[in-house]
């Protein structure tokens, strides 16, 4: 089997946040000490080979980046200062870059001032739309987002930005499932498929690998920013925009925006209230640390960490703030201040969905789960089944 070489790998990669992987002179320290690494899919050491190497399609291929959850364990006790972590993590930003079939996600990762001006550009076309087109008699004497801007309409927007934003990431998921599986993709019976369907959700919601390696406190710190967030985009774009609920005794339709403060031990109240405290207190620590530069995984931040970690906090604080204005009844300050968390919402759910960090929300599972998918096979094939060049 011919191997294909890209000898320009390494720059591009460079451009993508790999910073010291040539100075790897394979000693395996890494490999041997990841707690994640296993005999069927052994990293770090094998990707930062084929990094030195230009070895494109076999890193296009390998599950591996998606396997290592950054701990930093292997940066700490690389001899050579190669900072394996570092690597799995820049390869994760080029992999997503090639699932996403617009191209938009290359520019997004490796261009800060992109990145800067597209955010810029929707929060500032956001804010425009909600100034432009806001109800001609709004109630200035209680805080009432419905008399500015009419509930329906918000909700239709809300639909649409789902649709194609789901549109996106599921066409970029379809790719990365593609490039993962190869030809065995189709070869491999539904019957297994079906049959490690669990592990898809189990990955998703528990992260349980994670669980595996030294730090702890990583582990708590990624599930709980990763439910936060899910909470509340279940909160917004399922419920609040597509639910029912009872009231009294009739059921009436949940909206994106309403006007109605829920009991405080609402379940909605109390599910907002966990995904408040898990993004700060998440975003928070993940915030100090890579100020402090105080682990392997935050010593080498790249802008969309802090883009996605600076929207995620923002649009947190917003939301609290704009809590605290309704339940004082402050209609201006309240409407000043959702237009400003939907500035910053806006363009963190249109560019960090489908493009940039949270991608990996659903690539990393997705990968996990057909890595297990492959391994059964193989094993029911007594170990001889190869990928079809
Ligand atoms: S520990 Fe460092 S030098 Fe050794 S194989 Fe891993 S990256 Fe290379
Ligand atoms: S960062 Fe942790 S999980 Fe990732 S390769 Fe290194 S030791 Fe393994």
């Amino acid at each position: 089997m011919s191997v294909k070489v890209d000898p320009n790998l390494m720059k591009d990669l460079e451009t993508f946040g790999l910073r010291d992987a040539k100075k790897c002179f394979h000693c395996g320290n890494c490999t041997a000490i990841c707690p994640l690494s296993t005999e069927e899919n052994p990293f770090p050491r094998k990707l930062v080979k084929y990094a030195q190497m230009g070895l494109k399609d076999r890193i296009l291929k390998s599950p591996e980046p998606w396997l290592c959850y950054y701990c930093g364990d292997c940066s700490d006790r690389c001899p050579r200062g190669a900072d394996p972590g570092e690597t799995m993590m820049a390869m994760r930003r080029y992999l997503t870059s090639q699932y996403d079939w617009t191209g938009f996600s290359r520019k997004f990762y490796t261009s800060e001032t992109f990145e800067i001006v597209a955010v810029a550009i929707v929060g500032i076309l956001v804010g425009l739309a909600l100034w432009m087109f806001h109800g001609s008699n709004p109630n200035m004497e209680h805080a009432h987002l419905n008399s500015v801007w009419p509930a329906p309409a918000i909700e239709i927007a809300d639909l649409i930005m789902a649709a194609v934003l789901s549109f996106l990431l599921l066409s970029n998921t379809w790719r990365c499932v593609k490039f993962t599986m190869g030809t065995l993709l189709k070869r491999i019976p539904v019957r297994i498929y079906i049959r490690q369907g669990w592990e898809l959700i189990t990955h998703f919601l528990t992260q349980k690998q994670f669980g595996e390696c030294t730090d702890k406190m990583q582990w708590v710190v990624h599930l709980l920013i990763m439910t936060g967030y899910s909470t509340a985009f279940l909160l917004v774009a399922v419920f609040l925009a597509g639910g029912i609920e009872v009231i009294g005794l009739a059921w009436e339709p949940i909206r994106f925006q309403r006007d109605v403060v829920y009991p405080i031990f609402h379940p909605m109240r109390l599910f907002g209230y966990y995904a408040t405290f898990a993004i700060l207190y998440g975003t928070t620590y993940a915030i100090i640390g890579r100020i402090k530069k105080s682990k392997a995984p935050y010593k080498n931040s790249h802008g969309t960490d802090w883009m996605f970690l600076i929207l995620l906090q923002l649009t947190t604080l917003t939301g609290i703030f704009i809590h605290f204005t309704r339940l004082l009844d402050w209609p201006m300050t309240t409407y000043v201040l959702y237009v400003i968390h939907l500035m910053f919402a806006v363009p963190m759910l249109v560019l960090e969905v489908p493009f940039s960090k949270w991608a990996h929300l659903a690539f990393r599972p997705v990968v996990m789960y057909l890595t297990r998918v492959k391994e059964e096979y193989l094993k029911e094939q007594g170990g001889e089944a190869q990928e079809t060049p």
